[in-house]
């Protein structure tokens, strides 16, 4: 049996029709960048996401970017962030100048550890925390983040909140969407998050009418009106028929997160059915609503070994993420040891990510089960 991590043709499969119908328009039209069809996702997304505004961007990354710039943060500035999550959050905080912080995560969701953010904040020398200006939170997986305890240091201290919700789109903490629980919120659509486009895309939201404006200006250079630059933005713009597309795939969107949450439950029962509960650990669901863009199961030693088993048998899957970012190369000036955040450092040793992808049949996840406990009983 074949199991893909994830598998797109599928998808498409079910909505080719509606996609070509939805860009064939913009073909005729030839006007490929911004206008009328990333407007009218914008609306759908702010809608989605319970907030007042969304600006379509050309990346996940480039909205990090663009909300650090929209909110002034350069040089100088220092943002407090997760070291267990994609590159780009991190990379974005260090690519507008600013530098970043790290604390250490929750053994249970992987998600920023509300306890150490407070310890990383107290110990921090005044004149470095009057630097910060903002806390990133990562809803990693699907899951939000503790956003009642990170909101309640950000607004103690008066800093903003720029959620990663790259990977969390339609996630919910306590009734709200991921996007509508800071200042920023910011999506991608990269094709293999759960809300992909057929390229490079995503999306700000916001509540707030100025910074608002300001991702609208800066998304075009800082050009404001045409040709007046009072700011230096840069080409931040997404394009129509990634717009379309995305427009598209919002309507299947609240089905095949369904589909995603049954099929993370019968993962659950049948670890339990086969006596593997002991040996993998499962994602915790800690807030709904949890929205899986992906299964992620830790065992105590041979993950590596696993996943060549895993891929042997045909079986998708993937380390995310194999070196947390404050070892990474690249920040060895921010002077952060091996040691320094053990649970992160646990999380990128012990950790798998297994498929949950909406078309995944009963038999495939049985096959991946099967497979994994004939690697525990050293029976291949
Ligand atoms: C995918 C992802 C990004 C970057 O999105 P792109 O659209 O690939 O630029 C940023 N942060 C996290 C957590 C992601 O998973």
């Amino acid at each position: 049996m074949n199991v893909p991590l994830l598998d797109l043709k599928l998808q498409y499969a079910s909505i080719k029709d509606e996609c070509l119908k939805a860009t064939e328009a913009i073909y005729d039209s030839q006007y490929f960048i911004l206008g009328p069809h990333v407007e009218a996702l914008e609306s759908e997304i702010s809608a989605y996401c319970g907030t007042r505004y969304a600006v379509g961007v050309s990346s996940g990354t480039d909205a990090l970017l663009l909300s650090l710039m929209a909110a002034g943060i350069g040089p100088g500035d220092r943002v407090v962030t997760s070291p267990y999550t994609f590159f780009a959050t991190a990379g974005a905080i260090a690519r507008v100048g600013a530098i970043p912080v790290f604390t250490d995560i929750d053994s249970e969701t992987y998600n920023m550890s509300p306890e150490s953010l407070n310890r990383v904040v107290e110990k921090m020398p005044a004149d470095e925390k009057r630097s910060v200006r903002a806390i990133m939170p990562v809803h990693l997986y699907g899951q939000c983040a503790d956003m009642d305890e990170i909101a309640m240091i950000a607004q103690q201290h008066d800093w903003l909140i720029i959620e990663d919700a790259a990977q969390a789109i339609g996630a919910e903490y306590k009734g709200k969407r991921a996007g509508s629980l800071g200042d920023f919120g910011c999506f991608s659509f990269f094709p293999s998050k759960n809300l992909g486009g057929f390229g490079d895309g995503g999306i700000v939201t916001t509540n707030s009418k100025h910074f608002y404006d300001m991702l609208v200006i800066l998304r075009v250079h800082g050009g404001h009106p045409k040709y007046y630059h009072k700011y230096i933005g840069g080409n931040f713009r997404l394009d129509a028929l990634q717009a379309a597309i995305v427009s598209v795939k919002l309507k299947h969107l609240d089905n095949w997160t369904a589909a995603r949450q049954a099929n993370a439950q019968r993962y659950r029962q049948m670890f339990d059915a086969e006596g593997l509960s002991d040996y993998i650990k499962a994602p915790m669901e800690k807030h709904d609503r949890h929205i899986y863009n992906q299964f992620v199961i830790e065992i105590p030693s041979g993950r590596a070994e696993l996943k060549g088993f895993l891929l042997k048998n045909n079986i998708g899957c993937e380390i995310y993420y194999p070196v947390p970012l404050h070892l990474q190369e690249c920040f060895s000036y921010l002077g952060c040891k091996a040691g320094e955040f053990p649970n992160a450092e646990h999380a990128a040793k012990h950790t798998l990510a297994i498929p949950v992808f909406p078309e995944l049949t009963t038999q495939q996840q049985a096959y991946v089960v099967e497979k994994i406990k004939n690697f525990r009983d050293g029976n291949p």
